[in-house]
């Protein structure tokens, strides 16, 4: 269901990151808007793909419907325009959660697996999202010093765990394998945990089931062809 703002209030207090806006609206929502900017490796590595703020928009909001309707509570409200969601606001966690389910990209450095090696039950991983620091992996005591509590945490891991199998289910009909994701986290006014940020390919890695083909943001992280074209083929799948 499409939901179109038209006397929307703007708020001041707009938030830019690297590959999107958050515009808070009077009404407690808040707009998100999906930027063509492309970064890796922290930064170092920037480029600009016309339409990618618009697929990882459409496929956020499929895969936020998904999980909906397998009772997650995530932030999404409807669809505000081409490249833009509506959402719920919320107060972030500094905490990026990545659910791993086969070996590839940093999880190579820590253990000694082949890329591609599935793994025999998923990981769940915490990292610290502070851009000066890079990202650093952290663990309970450390997201305890940083305010998050060890009921939050195990909260926070057991929706990550669950959206995990349901979005592999859902991918494996697509003929896609989904080898990891990053997931972020935020409280609403009603104290509750919610879903928040994007699901897309700028923060899955999906491979081909077949050829094991990236249909996501490692094809312009090492190079292996036209972003747009993964994106494309990616949502093609999840719209057929
Ligand atoms: P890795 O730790 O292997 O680099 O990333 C694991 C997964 O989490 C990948 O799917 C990657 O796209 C996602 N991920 C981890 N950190 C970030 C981040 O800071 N930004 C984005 N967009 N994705 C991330």
């Amino acid at each position: 269901m499409a939901i179109f703002y038209t006397n929307m209030v703007i708020l001041m207090e707009i938030y830019e990151g690297k590959a999107k806006k958050m515009i808070p609206l009077d009404d407690g929502k808040v707009i998100m808007e999906f930027k063509d900017d492309a970064t890796a490796f922290n930064g170092e590595k920037k480029a600009q793909f016309k339409g990618k703020g618009w697929l990882n928009a459409k496929i956020s909001a499929i895969l936020f419907k998904i999980l909906e309707e397998k009772g997650i509570k995530t932030h999404f409200i409807g669809i505000a325009g081409d490249n833009k969601l509506i959402v719920e606001k919320l107060q972030m966690y500094p905490v990026e959660v990545v659910v791993r389910n086969v070996v590839a990209g940093s999880l190579k450095k820590r253990l000694p697996l082949e890329e591609g090696t599935e793994l025999p039950e998923p990981i769940v991983e915490l990292y610290y999202k502070n851009d000066a620091l890079g990202d650093p992996m952290i663990n309970h005591h450390h997201a305890k010093v940083l305010g998050v509590s060890e009921s939050e945490l195990r909260e926070i891991e057991g929706i990550a765990l669950k959206v995990n199998e349901i979005l592999r289910e859902y991918f494996t009909q697509k003929g896609i394998i989904l080898v990891d994701f990053k997931l972020e986290f935020g409280k609403n006014e009603r104290g509750e945990i919610i879903l928040g940020d994007e699901i897309s390919p700028d923060t899955c890695r999906f491979w081909d089931v077949e050829t094991k083909e990236s249909l996501d943001k490692d094809v312009f992280r090492f190079d292996k062809g036209e972003l747009i074209n993964a994106y494309e083929e990616l949502y093609k799948r999840l719209t057929a």
